[in-house]
């Protein structure tokens, strides 16, 4: 499965060293790749969205991406969002993919459509009264350390029912769209698949639960070095940032 990738990664790797000049063909390779993932594992193409993860790119190049066909795209820092995002001046998606600090809460309910990284109820909270505020229900994903190594986020596997059941209890503007997932770095994508093996096993688990506000039907997992792996374990939401933008200038914290 992952032999028939190996391929393409080289042709990334190629494509990643060349500048901006050629971002139309790496939209392209990573379709391509996400296409055929999708065959391997008998999926569907369009059952996975991509999320373009453009921190620490000027809008410039990410109307240039919108230009050339992307429509969603993934920030993770608050204020860098901020200042972007009326410079794209186009109608584009925007997710936070990064952690979330709760006193950046209310401007993140502003700014995004889908919110990847709630690992906490105190966070849950605080985003609920913004999008109450607002008058708009607000979707997120928990974020799960399935790994269970130490990492400053995710929640735990096992703290994922308590959190659930205390978002459907006190967050009714929310709506738990999924789970999200970063496995451990690893040079071998084939390292990360049992943690997105988990995740998807953890959601359909948690789908159980019945959960009022909790449809849990995406999963955001994969990133440049496993997206692949990530679809052919069942990812909904893919976040690529280098095999389309290139490696970032200043690598964002
Ligand atoms: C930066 C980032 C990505 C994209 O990573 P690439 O390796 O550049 O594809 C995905 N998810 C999160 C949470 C990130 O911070």
């Amino acid at each position: 499965m992952s032999g028939s990738d190996s391929a393409d990664e080289e042709g990334q790797e190629e494509a990643v060293s060349t500048g901006n000049g050629d971002l139309r063909q790496r939209i392209d390779a990573v379709q391509e790749r996400i296409a055929k993932a999708a065959a391997r594992a008998g999926r569907r193409v369009d059952e996975v969205q991509l999320v373009a993860v453009s921190k620490s790119h000027p809008a410039g190049q990410i109307a240039a991406a919108y230009d050339a066909g992307l429509r969603v795209f993934g920030e993770n820092r608050v204020q860098e969002a901020q200042e972007k995002i009326p410079l794209v001046g186009r109608p584009a998606v925007w997710h936070l993919v990064g952690h979330l600090q709760s006193n950046k809460a209310a401007a993140a309910a502003r700014l995004f459509h889908l919110i990847h990284s709630v690992d906490d109820a105190p966070l849950a909270r605080r985003l609920d009264r913004a999008a109450a505020g607002l008058g708009r229900p607000l979707e997120i994903l928990v974020q799960v350390n399935v790994a269970g190594e130490d990492v400053k986020s995710g929640i735990e596997p096992d703290r994922l029912r308590p959190l659930l059941e205390e978002i459907a209890r006190d967050c009714g503007t929310l709506r738990v769209r999924g789970l999200m997932t970063i496995p451990p770095l690893h040079p071998d994508p084939e390292k990360s698949r049992p943690h997105f093996a988990r995740l998807r096993e953890l959601a359909a688990f948690a789908r159980s639960w019945g959960l009022p506000g909790a449809g849990l039907d995406e999963l955001s997992m994969g990133m440049t070095d496993d997206f692949p792996v990530a679809i052919e374990e069942g990812a909904t939401l893919v976040r690529i940032g280098r095999a389309l933008f290139g490696e970032r200038i200043s690598p964002a914290p």
